[in-house]
């Protein structure tokens, strides 16, 4: 059997190309130019080059890019001062604050500031509850990118048994409620569970996002499953290299799965693209504008209700 790779890196590509002509449209027709601001505080390596790369890829989408840079030692305060003069911006549709936050300020409340139409990372309680609510919202990029992934193998999830691994805020949770939005049965796994290769082989669909190196095996896997890894992590080789490993045992996950995502060059590459998809709707939903388009596939992604719901 030879395994489907699903490669991010280009149906991320085909992503931001139909973003930029929908951006592109709805510049010509009312227009609008869609605008991101991304806040960092600090100056964490990582996070830079993540910011770097969003401002890179807003700009290249044909949207405005606001970015902002606070320092380390910046007072809660000041920081919910910006979020509230951003959400007060008419320039500006989406705004995202970049994760973790330096010790001393509080995340919560920070999320809690943002206007819930400008919560282009979906993580704003009334976007969570309005998608755990199985209503239309903005929703986490990575779990969207998930789904993305997984439709450029199976258009349709209905009835498909799915695990999704892990259940924090930003990936495991509102990726179950994605997977339920499309049907799909969904079994959610975490620290305390039982069994885990046993639930994981019940499953067509594989999501682990866990944080923990090559923790899946290809063992637990189902023959032909579809493997979404969204783990990131970097491990430390004999040489003193370090290397990017996923989640699951990519090289044994590959004599089993279907399909499966590689790390790096899967999951990671759709998070941004899925972000300038949501602040695409978020300007077109602030402005009023009907809802664009931008399937790559052959089913959109349901953003909510789930399908068959009355
Ligand atoms: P968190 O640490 O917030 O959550 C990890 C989850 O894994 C928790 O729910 C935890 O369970 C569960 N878990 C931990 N150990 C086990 C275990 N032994 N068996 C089963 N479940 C376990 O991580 P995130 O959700 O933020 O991220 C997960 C991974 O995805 C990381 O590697 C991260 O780097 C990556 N990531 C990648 C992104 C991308 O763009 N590709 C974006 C975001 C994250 P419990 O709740 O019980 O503690």
């Amino acid at each position: 059997m030879t395994t489907h790779i699903i490669d991010g890196k280009i149906i991320a590509a085909e992503l931001r190309a139909r973003v930029a002509d929908e951006v592109s449209r709805v510049k010509r027709e009312y227009n609008l130019v869609p605008g991101l601001a991304v806040v960092l505080v600090g100056n964490d390596p990582a996070s830079e080059v993540y910011v770097r790369n969003k401002h890179t890829q807003t700009q290249t989408a044909g949207m405005a890019s606001f970015e902002y840079k606070l320092p380390t030692d910046v007072s809660q305060a000041e920081l919910l001062a910006l979020i509230a003069k951003l959400n007060r911006d008419p320039v500006v549709h989406g705004i995202l604050v970049q994760l973790p936050l330096p010790v001393g300020l509080n995340t919560e409340s920070v999320i809690n500031a943002i206007d819930p139409a400008k919560d282009v990372d979906g993580l704003h309680p009334n976007n969570a509850g309005r998608l755990a609510g199985g209503f239309s919202a903005l929703s986490p990029c990575t779990p969207l990118g998930c789904i993305m992934l997984t439709k450029t193998v199976h258009p349709s999830l209905e009835g498909m048994n799915a695990i999704v691994i892990g259940r924090s805020n930003l990936v495991g949770r509102p990726l179950v409620q994605l997977l339920l939005n499309e049907n799909a049965t969904v079994t959610i796994a975490h620290s305390r569970s039982r069994d885990l290769p046993k639930l994981v082989k019940r499953a067509d669909l594989v999501y682990a996002a866990v944080g923990k190196p090559e923790m899946v095996r290809g063992t637990w896997l189902k023959p032909g499953a579809t493997v979404i890894d969204v783990g990131i992590n970097r491990i430390l080789e004999e040489h003193g290299k370090t290397r990017l490993v996923g989640d699951v045992a990519y090289s044994e996950a590959l004599q089993v799965a279907g399909a499966i995502t590689p790390v790096p060059g899967g999951v990671g590459q759709m998070t941004v693209a899925c972000l300038l998809v949501n602040t695409l709707y978020a300007a077109c939903a602030i402005a009023a504008l009907p809802k664009p388009t931008v399937q790559v596939f052959a089913d959109e992604v349901n953003f909510g209700p789930h399908r068959g719901a009355r």
